[in-house]
């Protein structure tokens, strides 16, 4: 019997642009202690993340943005080019295309002079990472030197299952578990991504797995951030969407999630990288802007609730939502029917 990694794309990870120079930062807003403030995303390009080299998560195309030669003192050198566009934001957001706390992608001195130098611009950092690198050792150094650290862990779901068949991501719900027991003893807080629409699940079936993720680690985790799923490049997920095998999510599905978990502490947020676009979440393309933006209140406490948006596709979205769980297919039925 073929396995699920069987089928996904090597990740190759080719030198692609300049070693020194990071891949993007920008300043969006989010929420610090229920107030809207400005924060800094940086990603740093590094050699990538450990488990993409073993194939990774079917959905995951980060590996496009590393460089196989990225070492500390490129790293050091993209972060201080970063800090250039730092002009007063309340937070940092330092991400990786793999692992903050893997010590073979970012040096432990690397990671130390990162931190240092965030510490003094940022109330509050937030650092991603896999379970796996999360450890009482790292945890307490990095929160000796940045009080308001968050730790990012991408979960995706709470089911094993999924994570297994349908993600490919390398880790249990358990592992996810200890991570943050190891995180929240440390003094730092926990940010939990939630993916929206792994493939081979139906709508329907991906919004009930968010829904019941987001409840399952309501208690455990700081933030709840949902991310549906964009197409990425050299991905299986890529290669089932070219097939009209897979569909990224309906925005009307993000709005379900968010509003069957509204009564939930931490309220979900979302940000749909990609979103309106075909590649991305979305809706007839003629509702993407509304309702994005709508998403986008939602998440910064600027609206409760949804009851404002409308459009016709609502109810080519809830036929989706029938139809699939008619055919038991997650394919893209209306790529066939129009
Ligand atoms: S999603 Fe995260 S853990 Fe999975 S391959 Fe990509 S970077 Fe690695
Ligand atoms: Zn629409």
């Amino acid at each position: 019997m073929t396995k699920l990694e069987d089928h996904i794309p090597e990740k190759r990870i080719f030198p692609k642009g300049d070693v020194n120079r990071y891949v993007s930062c920008w300043t969006e807003k989010d929420v610090l202690g229920g107030e809207v403030v400005d924060a800094l995303v940086v990603i740093l390009r590094t050699s990538g993340c450990s488990w993409a080299r073993k194939k990774g998560c079917t959905m995951c195309g980060y590996f496009n943005d590393c460089h196989p030669d990225a070492d500390g003192e490129n790293i050091l050198h993209q972060f201080r080019k970063a800090m250039e566009k730092s002009n007063g934001q309340t937070m940092l957001k330092v991400f990786t295309s793999g692992s903050f706390l893997d010590e073979r992608e970012i040096p432990r001195e690397t990671r130390a002079g990162i931190l240092d130098m965030a510490s003094e611009r940022f109330k509050q950092v937030i650092v991603e990472t896999r379970p796996q690198y999360v450890s009482e050792e790292s945890l307490k150094e990095s929160v000796a030197q940045v009080a308001g650290l968050q730790v990012a862990l991408g979960l995706e779901s709470a089911n094993d299952m999924v994570l297994k068949h349908s993600i490919n991501k390398g880790f249990t719900y358990e592992d996810y578990l200890k991570a943050t027991k190891i995180i929240r003893r440390s003094g730092a807080t926990v940010k939990t991504y939630l993916l929206l629409k792994p493939p081979f699940l139906t709508e329907n079936e991906a919004i009930t797995d968010a829904v019941n993720t987001a409840s399952q680690i309501k208690d455990i985790t700081d933030v709840i951030s949902l991310n549906p799923v964009n197409v990425q490049k050299g991905t299986l997920v890529e290669r089932l969407w070219r097939r009209g095998e897979y569909r990224p999510p309906w925005l009307w599905s993000v709005v379900r999630i968010i509003e069957e978990c509204q009564d939930l502490d931490p309220r979900i947020i979302s940000s749909p990288t990609g979103g309106g676009k075909r590649r991305g979440a979305h809706n007839c393309h003629e509702c993407d802007e509304d309702v994005l933006k709508g998403i986008a209140e939602y998440s910064l406490g600027q609206r409760n609730d949804f009851g404002d948006l409308e459009c016709e596709c609502r109810e080519r979205w809830m036929d989706t939502l029938d139809l699939q769980g008619f055919t038991q297919s997650s394919i893209d039925i209306q790529r066939y029917y129009g």
